[in-house]
């Protein structure tokens, strides 16, 4: 039986999105496969609101975020954490030997702007990571507050984590002066797990360039150089399933559902599993920062949350439990991607069911 999921990524995919990965393969050094990754970059840019170029990367999302710190840190990065997700762009950077510190707060807490300021103005940076959206907590950061920040600071590179809002939650790239943002297939796209995807601007370009030890597969100067120069060929060979498939549903949300339509919808079900949290049990995060795309509730009735995963199984449904030390304490409610309001309120009332609430 098909469990429809309802957890951060990865997340149901529509059957017409799954049967594009089924298509024949075409030769990923032809014009095909050319033409079909330049429509997929320029899709990409209309769902960012960016000019820049954008970066396709078969990997998962973490990949990019490695590459990002690795290929741009010619210095030293600041790495604001306010949950698990932040935390892995840390390791990431010391893992490659790239020099980092590490700015943690309390878990369902956002990072201040003004710490940003503080930390960036002592000149000891060159670039910085922030979590967009952070799924362990389902905290979204005031992004352009920060942004307003790290704009002060030309010199630094700024690197965001939009792996679980973006396609669910507007921000306009270029407005904000991000230079790297990364994305993943697997959440608010609505693709299977495998693609991952960047923009990469012109600062970013020529700061990779002053860095020496950028790597190999994940060295974003040289998935640009050659893009540029093969017409938007990948070095290595790319998944060509995810991109049949990411094509068709780019052009899904930009002309057949509407991208301002697909916003909206994402803060309609956020709104209802908010309201639905507040009555039967209570939010984690702060009221003012509440992510739109995943509801992160406390468990304030000690209810067991396996046991209410385990049942909603029997009934074709899933959601997730707390992440790392907040397992069983929270439960997540993910409300992204080609979920809909119908499917919400389904769940929501086998909860209510299940749980006799
Ligand atoms: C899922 C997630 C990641 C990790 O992405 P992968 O595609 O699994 O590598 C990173 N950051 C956030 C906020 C996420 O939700």
């Amino acid at each position: 039986m098909h469990t429809r999921l309802f957890i951060p990524g990865p997340v149901d995919v529509r059957e017409d999105v799954l049967s594009k990965m089924a298509m024949p393969q075409i030769g990923h050094r032809t014009k095909d496969a050319s033409e079909l990754q330049r429509r997929i970059s320029e899709n990409m840019q209309r769902i960012w609101n960016t000019k820049e170029q954008i970066l396709l990367s078969t990997s998962s999302g973490s990949g990019l975020m490695e590459g990002a710190i690795r290929s741009c840190t010619a210095k030293r990065a600041a790495v604001f954490s306010i949950g698990d997700f932040g935390k892995r762009w840390y390791e990431m950077g010391i893992y490659n030997g790239v020099e980092a510190d590490l700015f943690e707060v309390e878990l369902g807490e956002i990072t201040n702007p003004a710490l940003v300021d503080e930390v960036l103005a002592s000149g000891k940076y060159d670039l910085v990571t922030i979590t967009h959206n952070e799924t362990s907590t389902g905290v979204a950061n005031p992004i352009e507050d920060i942004a307003k920040v790290v704009r002060k600071y030309p010199e630094v590179i700024f690197c965001v984590d939009m792996v679980s809002s973006a396609g669910g939650h507007k921000v306009n790239i270029d407005e904000l002066g991000i230079d790297i943002v990364i994305t993943s297939s697997q959440k608010c796209l609505g693709l299977p797990a495998g693609l991952a995807i960047c923009t990469f601007s012109e600062k970013a370009i020529e700061r990779a360039k002053d860095v020496k030890n950028r790597g190999y597969y994940f060295d974003l100067l040289t998935l640009y150089k050659y893009i540029v120069k093969k017409d938007y060929q990948y070095p290595s060979t790319p998944s060509i399933s995810h991109m049949f498939a990411l094509d068709y549903q780019l052009d899904y949300i930009l002309n057949v559902e509407g991208l301002e339509n697909r916003f909206k919808r994402h803060e309609d079900m956020a709104e209802i599993v908010r309201t639905w949290a507040r009555e039967k049990f209570e939010l984690f995060p702060d009221e003012n920062y509440l992510s739109k795309t995943v509801t992160c509730i406390k468990n304030n009735r000690g209810i067991n949350v396996g046991e209410l995963n385990k049942e909603l199984k029997n009934r074709g449904m899933m959601i997730s439990n707390g992440y790392g030390d907040l397992k069983e304490k929270t439960f997540r409610i993910a409300h992204m991607a080609d979920t809909q309001i119908e499917d919400i309120n389904e769940l929501l009332n086998n909860i209510n069911h299940i749980l006799k609430i």
